[in-house]
């Protein structure tokens, strides 16, 4: 079942159509127009679970499939930023490219992004965007943060003789990639399913990102291109796009 209430700011529930209608409130919390968008990002219309949604929490999936529930509405912006992403890349798909294909089997169902010529000659590539958070981001490039001793000690104050410690990032942690491998896996075997046998062996992930905080003394970046090969059951990620 989809989101039938938001939450507003003050806490009090509201049925979506009615707060739609008319805000009991003196002002609406976001414009308008907004909130008609998050009201329609919540309701996708389709009843089967989605590949997106089998690889949430189980009990989470069950519940919103299961059950009627409420959303704050400011917590869908960034779910309604990425959709924007997807839209404006969705128009610019002339040639040897499909897009935005919702594929099914007895299980799930799938939307991927991109499939065909969409990186170089190669026709059977499978590309998804994603606009994650900077930590996730970092998560699956294998950044992160180590306390280097500086060799120095606090002299005074409640740590007075303890050594002086500083945060340095490393980019040889562990890829952690397991969600996004799965779900584009599975487009894949969705696509060699009903579209091509021999094709989508390899797939290509793009990443943007939507809190920098954790990511900007890491690297300043233009853009994220995350290489995922099927074939060799292996997933690596090229930094070649970021500028460190
Ligand atoms: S506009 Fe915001 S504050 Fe007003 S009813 Fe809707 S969610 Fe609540």
């Amino acid at each position: 079942m989809p989101a039938t209430k938001f939450i507003c700011p003050d806490g009090k529930r509201i049925d979506i159509v009615d707060c739609l209608r008319s805000c009991p409130n003196q002002q609406r919390c976001m414009f308008l127009p907004t909130l008609r968008a998050v009201a329609k990002s919540l309701d996708r219309k389709i009843s089967e679970p989605t590949v997106t949604e089998l690889i949430a929490g189980t009990r989470e999936t069950f519940l919103k499939k299961t059950t009627d529930y409420a959303v704050d509405p400011a917590s869908i912006l960034y779910a309604l930023h990425g959709q924007a992403v997807h839209s404006i890349n969705e128009r610019h798909t002339q040639g040897s490219i499909l897009s935005e294909k919702r594929l099914k089997d007895e299980i799930t169902s799938g939307q991927f992004d991109f499939f065909g010529k969409i990186l170089d000659a190669d026709d059977g590539v499978l590309g998804d965007l994603k606009i994650t958070s900077s930590f996730k981001l970092m998560k699956a490039l294998g950044i992160y943060k180590q306390k280097i001793d500086t060799g120095e000690v606090y002299k005074s104050g409640l740590k007075k003789g303890q050594p002086k410690l500083r945060f340095e990032f490393r980019y040889d942690g562990v890829r952690d990639l397991l969600d996004w491998s799965i779900q584009l896996n599975y487009y894949r075997l969705l696509l060699e399913q009903s579209v091509s046998k021999s094709a989508a062996c390899t797939f290509r992930l793009c990443a943007g990102i939507r809190g920098f905080a954790l990511l900007k003394n890491a690297v300043s970046l233009k853009a994220f291109t995350l290489f995922l090969s099927t074939k060799s059951a292996t997933f690596f990620l090229s930094k070649s796009n970021i500028y460190q």
